[in-house]
């Protein structure tokens, strides 16, 4: 008897990977048998949230995709879950609906103003138990003035402090530099997720980004952790993908994420949607990989 399913529920232009031949054993898309991910444990009770920068340097590798996605399939198992644009071109904000040029107070205000609190910033989004701290061009200007002041690191893990006990987990969406915003976000984590495209140079600036991660460790923030790296815009059909994701494992090994994030135009058409993908497109391929990331997530540790 056949022990695979003999029908998809919904047609998928693109299956996950690693799950359309799934069974005991099988290999993953890394090249290493899939695990398991158990479906999370509801929570009684809420926070202290645990901070994760989404960080590469690269631009259009997947940080904001993760954070929306990895953020609403994170509340879509019940945790409260508050994501931080962390970049000014806003792209966190718009893909949530946020019209950023009409924003009064965004995470700029609260970064270089006294007298604010992040209470009045949060904005609640169309997803239950996700919220945002939006952004604008604004922020642009906060890294020049941010530069002269007393622990200059730390301001961003201030200004977060009064809310982390509302919330089980805070995804920071940060900037494609290593400069004083970003150094910032890897100053207030807990953790780093770090999204790397599967394409020809995923891994250029790696070894820079890593070094960073190491410097700010020693100095700054000992509990920092590389949570996870996460392979992203794969596409199965080609040999290059695949040999992509067997150079990070070789060179990562397990801190590279079992689940893989397949290159879909759902994801675009999403952003285009102001959606999550988990809502927008909730039984594709690429929301499922989504969740699956989220249990992963949690079962490493990396979330509650
Ligand atoms: P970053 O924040 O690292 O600059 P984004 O998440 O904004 O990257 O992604 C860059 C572009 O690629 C966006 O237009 C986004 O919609 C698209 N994109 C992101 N992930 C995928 C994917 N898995 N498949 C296809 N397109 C994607
Ligand atoms: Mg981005």
């Amino acid at each position: 008897m056949s022990t695979y399913p003999t029908a998809e529920p919904h047609p998928r232009e693109d299956p996950l990977p690693g799950t359309e031949k799934a069974g005991v054993g099988a290999l993953g898309p890394t090249g290493r048998p899939l695990p398991e991910f158990p479906e999370p444990a509801p929570l009684t009770s809420h926070g202290p949230a645990r901070i994760i920068a989404m960080c590469n340097q690269k631009g259009g590798v997947g940080k904001t995709t993760t954070t929306i996605n990895l953020g609403a399939a994170l509340a879509e198992v019940g945790r409260k879950v508050l994501l931080v644009d962390f970049d000014p071109q806003g792209a966190l904000s718009v893909g949530l609906g946020i019209r950023t040029n009409e924003l009064d107070v965004t995470i700029y205000n609260l970064l270089v103003e006294r007298g604010h609190d992040i209470r009045d910033i949060v904005q609640p989004t169309r997803t239950e138990n996700l919220d945002l701290v939006p952004a604008n061009i604004d922020l642009s200007a906060a890294e020049v003035q941010l530069v002269g002041e007393v622990a200059r690191e730390q301001i961003l893990g201030r200004a977060l402090r009064p809310i982390l006990d509302d919330y089980d987990v805070v995804l920071i969406d940060c900037q494609p530099s290593l400069g004083l915003l970003t150094v910032n976000a890897l100053t207030a984590a807990h953790g780093v997720i770090i999204p790397l495209e599967c394409e020809f140079f995923a891994m250029r600036g790696v070894a820079l980004l890593v070094e960073t991660i190491d410097k700010i460790t020693d100095r700054l923030n000992p509990r920092l952790q590389v949570d996870g790296i996460l392979a992203t815009m794969y596409d199965s059909r080609t040999l290059h993908s695949r040999e992509v994701v067997r150079s990070v494992v070789d060179h990562f090994g397990d801190q590279v994420f079992h689940t893989v994030i397949s290159r879909t135009v759902k994801f675009p058409d999403a952003s285009l949607a102001a959606e999550p993908i988990t809502t927008y497109a909730s039984q594709h391929g690429a929301a499922t990989a989504y969740r699956q990331l989220a249990r992963e997530l949690i079962a490493r540790g990396g979330a509650a």
